[in-house]
């Protein structure tokens, strides 16, 4: 993979149309005019978008206080690779082992626990003060998305310039394209090589998916 670009400064715009906290975290690296582009290549980008995320998805006020270091910063990175790759995967009806073992190893950080109130049962994730803490939080959403949603609604947009990754929560399960914007760009770019006679290209991936367990 070449080099990511740092995103330009006047369109630092993160994008949360995902649906999920893990999928617009993974929407940080995505391709705009053929070109790879990490939306948080230093530590202040992920505190900035940490932030703006954080109040998206309604997260609690303890996430705004969270004092990033470079070893998180290195770490979050990282999970952002395995986390696509595991996507991806989960996607094409696979599981991406590399992948589990990195969200695993990010939740092991406290464990999965069963309480009680008012004569229901609730699963509730404790032993660890995950609320402020990036990693664990973005590997909780991932969970969720996982192991609650329906994974025919988690899909790759349509076009093929574009990497970002979505799940679908429209009642006609219909959404194709991250973005209408996106969609537009896609049917001129189609239709003007229509017009010259060439083939449209297929879908851009950012990491191709490894073999893995059949889901
Ligand atoms: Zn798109």
């Amino acid at each position: 993979m070449k080099p990511y670009t740092a995103f330009p400064q006047d369109a630092l715009s993160p994008l949360f149309i995902g649906g999920n906290l893990a999928l617009d975290f993974v929407n940080t690296v995505r391709v705009r005019k053929g070109e790879t582009i990490d939306m948080i290549p230093t530590i202040e980008d992920a505190e900035r978008w940490w932030l703006k995320a954080a109040s998206h998805h309604l997260l609690r006020d303890a996430a705004l206080r969270f004092g990033w270091q470079q070893e998180t910063f290195d770490a979050v990175i990282q999970l952002r690779e395995r986390l696509r790759a595991l996507f991806e995967a989960a996607i094409a009806g696979k599981a991406d082992e590399e992948g589990l073992r990195s969200l695993n190893e990010g939740l092991s950080c406290g464990s999965l626990t069963v309480g009680t109130k008012e004569g229901r049962f609730y699963s509730e994730y404790g032993g660890y003060d995950w609320a402020e803490d990036p990693l664990v939080t973005i590997c909780l959403s991932a969970h969720e998305l996982l192991t609650q949603r329906d994974l025919s609604r988690l899909r790759h947009c349509k076009s093929g310039q574009c990497t970002l990754l979505f799940y679908d929560t429209t009642k006609s399960a219909t959404r194709h394209w991250c973005t209408p914007e996106c969609m537009n760009r896609a049917r001129s770019r189609e239709n003007y090589l229509k017009s010259k006679g060439a083939e449209p290209r297929a879908p851009a991936n950012l990491q191709a998916s490894k073999p893995g367990l059949k889901a």
